[in-house]
């Protein structure tokens, strides 16, 4: 890897003379392999090697292929890199009260930290992810819906369209658009895009996305930086100019000297800085500021909307309880007819952010209703709110990649109609059994076209 004179001065800088050639000498090793497991879902061994500093965070020994790992596509796990899982321990140091939570994970996708915080949440409170880039926030959603909960809204909006959501949010993640420094080793791609002008581009877009959606910010809420790059144009200055400019306090984070983090202190401003030369995992910053403002309450529910999501017919509310157990859902239809599950508690929350947010997933869609024939959806049946009481079917894994390629033909169950086909466990699908042969569900964007190995 051809390094930039200009990147590696200014390592040269930064880092001792020690730690200098141990940077260099990282960069040409493999990066390490890394999942976070599902706290529901997962339903096999643990890897033997924990990440520190997440709780459900493991290294692999090697990379296996994951797109030919059916549990890989029931939402069990998601490959991230191990630095960036330090979000759950931040999450931690802020609270353990997660029932009222109002998150916004401002620049989501591909959802690496959007579906860490859904797994933290477990459920509770509420996380909108959203990403600006349209056909990213689609892949947002895919890797939201594989996590299953219903109390996630994916958004397609840019910073700006937040600000109107005034006092709303306990915690922002702003995961910034960076140079990518950090990333250099699992993508050298970002070295052929770095250049020192580029460093003072993203530096001032970061500005301006945290100027953007600060006044989302609840008077006492926290928000959470982060980037994948070591210069400090995008990092602790980026802090520096927060503190000064806004009512935000930096807040020293708590480590274990053994994980090898290195905090960096200026002033009172804190950053955490990862380096592959120091610990297991990629270029990683983060920092966590306070919004140091006495806490005024504003009562979003007296503002008036439109309210474009319907609830049920009575009818087709009673219909839903046999693919739906749980009593603490809500059902809302939109425009096109998708039925969309969401924690009642969220009910009127939704609909308000509804009116001022391009919303493209709501909870767990559900499904449509054609007159009164319900037809599930692919999120319901890796949902964690599909029914017990539905049929499922326990593929092995062979069937369960030929269900992925869409070339599974038959499935031996006297079972007819709608069943959901499961892989350790949790959900893969759906399929209609006809007896000798069987319809496969599984949207067409989501079949694997990666030949199996046997092939
Ligand atoms: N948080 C993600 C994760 O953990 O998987 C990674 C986010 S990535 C570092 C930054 C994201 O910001 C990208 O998805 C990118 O499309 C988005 N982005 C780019 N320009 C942006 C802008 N001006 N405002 C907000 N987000 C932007």
């Amino acid at each position: 890897m051809i390094l930039p004179t200009a990147f590696t001065d200014n390592m040269r800088q930064t880092l001792s003379v020690t730690d200098y050639p141990d940077f260099i000498h990282a960069l040409s090793l493999p990066a390490p392999t890394s999942i976070r497991i599902h706290p529901v879902k997962y339903n096999n061994e643990h890897p033997e090697k924990k990440v520190d500093w997440c709780h459900l965070g493991y290294y692999l020994t090697k990379r296996p292929k994951f797109t030919l790992d059916p549990a890989f596509h029931t939402g069990s796990y998601y490959v991230q890199e191990a630095s960036s899982m330090f979000l759950c321990h931040v999450l931690k140091q802020i609270t353990f009260r997660k029932e009222t939570l109002r998150i916004l994970d401002l620049c989501a996708a591909p959802g690496g930290k959007s579906t860490l915080i859904a797994s933290w949440l477990n459920n509770d409170g509420l996380l909108v992810s959203n990403e600006v880039i349209k056909n990213r926030a689609y892949t947002l959603k895919y890797n939201i819906l594989k996590e299953g909960y219903s109390n996630v809204l994916v958004t397609n909006n840019d910073p700006a369209d937040f600000g109107k959501l005034e006092n709303y949010f306990d915690i922002i993640l702003v995961d910034a658009p960076c140079s990518g420094e950090g990333m250099f080793r699992k993508d050298p791609d970002a070295v052929s895009h770095w250049s020192p002008e580029n460093v003072e581009k993203c530096s001032s877009r970061q500005k301006k996305i945290l100027a953007d959606v600060l006044p989302a910010l609840k008077d006492e809420g926290h928000i959470i930086y982060a980037t994948c790059t070591y210069n400090d144009a995008e990092n602790i200055d980026n802090i520096e100019w927060c503190t000064k400019t806004f009512d935000l306090i930096s807040v020293p984070i708590e480590t274990d000297p053994s994980w090898h983090i290195i905090e960096i202190q200026r002033k009172n401003k804190y950053g955490y800085q990862f380096y592959p030369h120091k610990l297991d995992g990629e270029g990683f910053f983060i920092s966590l500021m306070h919004k140091n403002k006495e806490s005024k309450s504003t009562d979003h529910r007296n503002k008036s909307y439109v309210n474009s999501l319907q609830h049920l017919s009575k009818k087709q509310e009673t219909g839903m309880k046999h693919w739906v157990s749980s009593e603490q859902i809500t059902f809302l239809t939109d425009k096109m007819g998708t039925v969309h599950a969401i924690n009642s508690d969220l009910k009127d929350e939704v609909q308000w952010l509804n009116h001022y947010l391009r919303l493209i997933y709501c909870g767990t869609s559900a499904g449509v209703f054609n007159k009164d024939i319900f037809k599930p959806d692919h999120s319901l049946a890796l949902s964690l709110i599909s029914s017990k009481d539905l049929i499922s079917f326990e593929l092995s894994e062979k069937d369960a990649l030929l269900f992925l390629k869409k070339e599974l033909q038959y499935v031996d169950t006297p079972q007819t109609s709608w069943i959901r086909v499961t892989y350790q466990g949790a959900g893969l699908g759906w399929i209609k059994n006809l007896g000798n042969r069987i319809n496969n569900y599984l949207p067409a964007e989501h079949r694997i076209l990666m030949k199996l190995e046997e092939e």
